[in-house]
């Protein structure tokens, strides 16, 4: 399995650090709002990076995190008139329900910053022991960034070149910095705002610290993956890893995997120009299977453009696998019918040529994740699946291929085969044979007619006027 690194800026032959397993950490979102469709692109991305991984049998702890201390959390907070965490529980919570709809699998651990206060005192003390950080005189810790000799290894930016073209580093109420270079581990409390104590100053961490914390907290000093969007990279992943190899002394992540913006209509998205969609804005207008699909139809390094027209041939791809899984599923019932069980050899050939689109799809999967070519071998497959299934095919070999297609798609987290959706007059029946079976008395058939419709979403009441119900 290959892997681009933007550590070397090439592809590298991905050699876990412990064998069999992998520790992943992905920058998350600040919870000040819904999330838009640029954060979806690197949930989706390396959840489907995950998958894979698993699907290789490799066991995947994945870290994410939620930054939840932020001037734009405060400031909502302020203009609300509520506590920040209001704020920043509200906005997991919303984000929590869009990744479920986006069908990106919870991580092993969403740590929260303001969980990790101490870990990040404790890294900061290192710091400044270790002569890599200092205290301003109002108390701000700043990173000595010219202490850490490797700083600028990640973005291939050099020290000072840094220094002469970046002078708008050293922004208002900062100059108290020895080097504009330097970044803040901690800052002072301010009027209005949520403050930790600290034996430099009460105040809050800032943004870098918390990443570099949570990773080793829950991953080790060492690393395989550390990911997030291109525009983490500088200054971010850099501070990250200015602060972990210096506080650690070890090596902090192997491998370093971006992705690419995405753009609305070739712009930079941004809500002051009105071109600007959350999550939730396009769930309105599509099934967010749609949006997955989008995404994984470029490679996750490219810039991505999105517009209505790509996503209605977004639409109509994705529909195609949904439509054959559908057709496969009326064949398998027919097959059910007339009996024909075993496939026969022909079929069994068939079936053996198959494999050579699973083979194709891991080989594109296997070059630094090339989805869209991954999703070309699932079309490949959908469309030998068209032609070779009929009313006359086994069931066995429709299932056969009904669950590669699955398999398949399920690797890149598509939803392809829709549940049916239990019908009103169903449900009706049910309660209705409940109510009987209670008559009777028979308590364990009536209890399980309730379990089964709960499982499905159905929830039952039992009021003075009868049973009602109602959708989950
Ligand atoms: P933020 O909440 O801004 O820290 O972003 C959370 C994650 O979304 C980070 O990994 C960002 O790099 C990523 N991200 C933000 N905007 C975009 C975008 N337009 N396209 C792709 N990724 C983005
Ligand atoms: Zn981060």
């Amino acid at each position: 399995m290959k892997i681009y690194n933007t550590l070397s800026k090439r592809k590298e032959e991905f050699e876990p650090i412990c064998e069999g397993k992998v520790r992943m950490y992905v920058c998350g979102p600040t919870v000040y709002n819904l999330i838009h469709i640029g954060n979806a692109r690197p949930m989706i991305v390396f959840d489907t990076v995950r998958r894979y991984m698993e699907y290789k049998g490799l066991d995947v702890n994945y870290v994410s995190n939620f930054t939840d201390v932020d001037d734009k959390i405060i400031k909502k907070a302020n203009e609300e008139g509520v506590e920040p965490s209001v704020i920043s529980e509200r906005y997991i919570e919303e984000c929590k329900k869009d990744m479920k709809a986006l069908n990106v699998k919870p991580a092993t651990t969403h740590p929260l910053a303001t969980n990790e206060i101490d870990g990040m005192l404790e890294m900061i003390e290192t710091l400044l022991e270790k002569g890599h950080a200092y205290v301003a005189s109002d108390g701000t810790v700043y990173y000595k960034t010219r202490s850490f000799k490797d700083y600028g290894k990640l973005s291939h930016k050099n020290l000072d070149d840094l220094r002469g073209g970046n002078r708008s580093l050293l922004v208002s109420g900062e100059d108290q910095k020895e080097d504009p270079l330097d970044f803040v581990l901690w800052k002072p409390k301010k009027e209005g705002e949520p403050y930790w104590e600290a034996p430099w100053c009460d105040g809050r961490p800032g943004w870098h610290i918390e990443c570099s914390v949570m990773s080793k907290r829950y991953l080790g000093d060492e690393i395989d993956i550390h990911a997030g969007g291109e525009d983490l990279i500088f200054p971010h992943h850099e501070n990250e890893i200015a602060q972990s190899e210096a506080a650690n002394e070890k090596p902090f992540a192997k491998y370093w995997m971006h992705n690419g913006f995405l753009n609305i209509d070739n712009k930079k998205m941004s809500k002051s120009a009105g071109n600007f969609f959350t999550v939730r804005d396009i769930s309105e207008k599509y099934d967010l299977q749609v949006l997955r699909f989008f995404m994984l139809s470029a490679h996750y390094r490219s810039p991505l453009n999105f517009s209505e027209e790509l996503m209605e041939a977004a639409k109509n791809g994705y529909e195609r696998i949904v439509t054959c899984v559908s057709n496969l599923n009326y064949l398998i019932e027919k097959a059910e019918i007339n009996e024909i069980d075993a496939a026969g050899d022909n079929e069994r050939s068939y079936l053996e040529e198959a494999k050579s689109y699973i083979a194709k799809f891991e080989e594109a999967m296997e070059d630094d994740f090339n989805t869209a070519d991954a999703i070309s071998s699932i079309f490949e497959l959908v469309k030998y699946a068209n032609t070779k299934a009929s009313e006359n095919s086994s069931k066995e070999f429709l299932t056969q291929l009904k669950k590669e297609i699955l398999m398949l798609s399920d690797i890149c987290g598509l939803i392809v085969e829709k549940e049916d959706e239990i019908l009103d007059d169903e449900i009706e029946a049910l309660i209705q044979e409940r109510q009987d079976a209670r008559k009777a008395k028979n308590f364990a058939r009536a209890d399980e007619i309730r379990d089964n419709l709960l499982k499905q979403g159905i929830i039952l009441e039992d009021t003075r006027e009868g049973v009602k119900w109602k959708r989950a």
